[in-house]
């Protein structure tokens, strides 16, 4: 008698594990689709785009990740910035030809100094919940390029981040770049003029693209997934936008809209 319960007892415990590996499978296989914050949780309060306080509120807030924008500095310090040019005293710079110290001079709009990618770095070992998505903003000469993402994944691995930080560029000589000096790195390519079979040949962990370009090419979005790829979408910021992206099964959202982009997300799930 005891036998036989311990016998029923096993044949209930098995069909509990397959009942439950069952569901488990059903969880696991779901679309995950993920929100990635365009120059941080920007429009929080006391928040300014690119800025610190971006990140932490990102953060905050539990997304997926938050994008930066770096440039190099003509002194050769990666600088947090987005435009080409910025504002000191009414004075139009460029970025890629002023001074780092000089640089830092400009206020944004939460009065927040303009960081360096080492204070941006600083903060994000903070951070507890996000990856950090780097923008390698494309410069004058391939020279300037290459010192910068050299510079910039050398900073990630002397501070043991590589695991929580991605890269994303507009330009084929950063992916190029990217692939070489950290060929674990996931990097995502950004201008939309390349089918997901030319991506894959790059090497490239899959397509990041404006939202149009999907809408245009909505094929690529299966055609990335069935070569292994994964598809990132900018910068999507209406309801009706969201929802047509999340219809395509793309599995990240940029987006100036994070909490309202979250929110669309969980309503399917
Ligand atoms: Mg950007």
């Amino acid at each position: 008698m005891e036998n036989l319960f311990s016998i029923n007892s096993t044949i209930m415990n098995r069909k509990n594990l397959i009942i439950t590996l069952f569901f488990l499978s059903f969880a696991f296989s779901a679309t995950s689709q993920e929100v990635i914050a365009h120059r941080g949780y920007w429009k929080a309060d006391g928040s300014a785009q690119n800025s610190i306080a971006s990140l932490m509120k990102a953060d905050a807030i539990g997304v997926f990740g938050s994008e930066v924008d770096v440039w190099l500095s003509s002194d050769g310090v990666p600088v947090i910035n987005h435009d080409a040019d910025v504002l000191l005293n009414g004075e139009k710079l460029s970025v890629q030809d002023t001074p780092a110290a000089t640089l830092k001079k400009v206020k944004l709009a939460n009065g927040e100094p303009l960081p360096t990618l080492e204070e941006y770095l600083n903060a994000f070992e903070k951070c507890r919940n996000i990856k950090l998505i780097v923008e390698l903003k494309t410069h004058r000469e391939k020279k300037m390029e290459d010192e910068l993402v050299e510079k910039v994944i050398k900073m990630i691995h002397d501070r043991g981040l590589q695991s929580r930080v991605e890269y994303i560029s507009f330009g084929i000589n950063f992916v190029n770049q990217v692939r070489k000096l950290d060929p674990e790195a996931p990097v995502y390519y950004l201008n939309g003029d390349l089918s997901p079979r030319v991506i894959k040949a790059m090497g490239a962990a899959g397509i990041d693209y404006h939202f149009n370009v999907l809408i245009k090419n909505p094929n690529w979005v299966k055609e990335s997934h069935d070569l292994g790829l994964k598809v990132n979408v900018w910068t999507v910021n209406t309801p009706e936008d969201v929802r047509k992206m999340l219809d395509l099964k793309v599995d990240f959202i940029t987006t100036d809209e994070p909490l309202l982009t979250e929110e669309l997300i969980n309503n399917r799930k």
